[in-house]
């Protein structure tokens, strides 16, 4: 098949991935005499920092995604498609998808990360994840049809498990789906479900650390563990749930929550891209890169965002997979290429770190600043609220995302709890999922006959 992509002069620099990353590194290159071919499954970047907002009914998918094209209007070398990229082929300058063969002069993989489920099949086959906007949307979806289903159920261990919530992965997206679900449960269900007692909804974080936010500061750690048990939310440290079976999730061999909404947020690995040699797929299947995002060992191929895996010494285990890493890995691979073009050095890549935050639900925040300075409260939700709402792409995405949080602040409402998709917790694959025809057919369900030999309810 033939991509049909002009063939110029011009150096082409193919970008694999329209993430935080691709997209910045494109947009950096509109003045420069190159061609760049932008090549992404979907046909919109999407600002997942938000997407546990779409799972939990407070904002509209299209709130938190725009379309590529849009986006680059006007640019006049810049080309895309929508396609999935299946393999590089660096002998041939080649990566090869599913419209057909694309060449390169430089290629860039800017692929994002997938959720690591850690090699626990029965936790892959039944979690619900969150790294894309069919996930969200799946979740919400998921969510809203369970709380139907519970109204139907004369058995309380049976309504009990659709009511429960376990999220596993104390970080900053356990954190806010959390929060978020606990407002949901104060604020929304009542409304909804006068008939349900939803006070026998339990919300579990379970964190296999002994902190949530592992990486913040201890005062940020401490108040936002704080906020969550405010918010009547079971927050078990030192915990990991092992298997996820018959809607039982083992947090020991012992113990187990009754629960069909497991969500997880444990984990991720890079999204590598096949073709590249063994030795260069790093931890976390992140691709090595040297300390200007070019693939070790490659002469044309760079790696940038949360695939590449930079090591230096104040970051031995790679930089963390946060949006400001993957925008400023772009921001310098876009110089460093304008750099070579004149015949200069590239530049190392220089990490400046504007701190990090997360949110806890209404009015509540923690914020870490360079120089250990950190603060929470109302102040820190403010500020998260701020710094979300200027990041996102887009004019009408920022006044849509502002009326919807203005509305829902001064309601305690949320508009948004249609149930549009399909149920199955299959669904929450992605494209790489293994779900079988046989497990599709069905989605399992609370059996309190099932019996867990020498096991005990943790709660309700
Ligand atoms: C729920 C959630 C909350 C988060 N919250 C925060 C936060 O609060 N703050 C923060 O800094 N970071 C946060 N992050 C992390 C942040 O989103 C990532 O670090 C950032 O998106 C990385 O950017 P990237 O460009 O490397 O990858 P991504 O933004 O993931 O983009 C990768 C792109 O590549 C495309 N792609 C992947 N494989 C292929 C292929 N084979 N062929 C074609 N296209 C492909 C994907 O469709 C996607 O568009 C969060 C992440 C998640 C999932």
């Amino acid at each position: 098949m033939d991509t049909n992509i002009p063939v110029t002069s011009q150096p082409r620099i193919v970008i694999v991935g329209c993430g935080f990353a691709g997209l910045r590194l494109a947009k950096d290159l509109a003045d420069s005499p190159v061609q760049v071919v932008v090549i992404d499954r979907n046909n919109y970047h999407n600002f997942q920092p938000l997407l546990y907002q779409v799972a939990t009914g407070a904002l509209e998918a299209d709130s938190i995604a725009y379309p590529i094209r849009k986006i680059f209007a006007g640019q006049k070398n810049f080309f895309f498609r929508m396609t999935g990229v299946q393999h590089v082929d660096t002998a041939r300058n080649t990566v090869i998808t599913s419209i057909g063969e694309i060449r390169y002069d430089h290629l860039v993989l800017a692929t994002g990360s997938l959720t690591n489920f850690f090699g626990i099949e029965s936790i892959e086959r039944n979690a619900m994840q969150i790294k894309s906007i069919p996930n969200a949307l799946n979740l919400r979806s998921y969510l809203f049809q369970n709380f139907e289903k519970a109204l139907l159920k004369e058995n309380p261990e049976e309504r009990q498990a659709l009511l429960n919530v376990v999220i596993v992965g104390g970080g900053p997206t356990g954190v806010e789906i959390a929060g978020s679900l606990a407002e949901m449960r104060k604020d929304v269900l009542p409304k909804d479900y006068p008939e349900l007692d939803l006070r026998q909804m339990e919300i579990y974080l379970v964190e296999a650390g002994p902190a949530v936010l592992g990486p913040m500061s201890k005062d940020s750690q401490e108040k936002a563990k704080r906020y969550l048990e405010d918010k009547n939310i079971h927050v078990r440290l030192n915990t990991s749930v092992k298997r996820f079976e018959d809607c039982r999730a083992y947090v020991s061999d012992t113990e187990f929550i009754r629960t069909e909404n497991l969500i997880w947020a444990a984990g991720v690995n890079g999204a590598e891209v096949p073709g590249l040699p063994a030795e260069v797929v790093a931890r976390n299947k992140r691709i090595s890169v040297n300390n200007w995002n070019r693939v070790e060992g490659q002469t044309n191929v760079y790696a940038i965002g949360d695939v590449a895996n930079m090591v230096t010494e104040d970051m031995p285990r790679g930089f963390p997979m946060l949006a400001p890493v993957a925008i400023q890995q772009a921001e310098q691979l876009a110089d460093n290429f304008k750099r070579l073009l004149r015949g200069d050095a590239p530049v190392p890549f220089k990490y400046f770190n504007k701190g990090s935050m997360a949110i806890v639900g209404r009015n509540k925040a923690v914020v870490d600043l360079p120089g250990d300075k950190h603060f929470g409260g109302f102040f820190g939700w403010l500020t998260w609220l701020f710094v979300h709402l200027m990041t996102l792409v887009g004019f009408r995405n920022k006044v849509v995302t502002f009326i919807d949080w203005a509305f829902s602040y001064v309601s305690s409402d949320r508009a948004l709890r249609l149930i549009i998709r399909p149920y199955k917790r299959t669904d929450f694959k992605d494209d790489k999922g293994k779900a079988t025809a046989e497990h599709n057919a069905q989605t399992p369900q609370y059996n309190p006959s099932v019996p867990s030999p020498d096991a005990e309810v943790v709660g309700r």
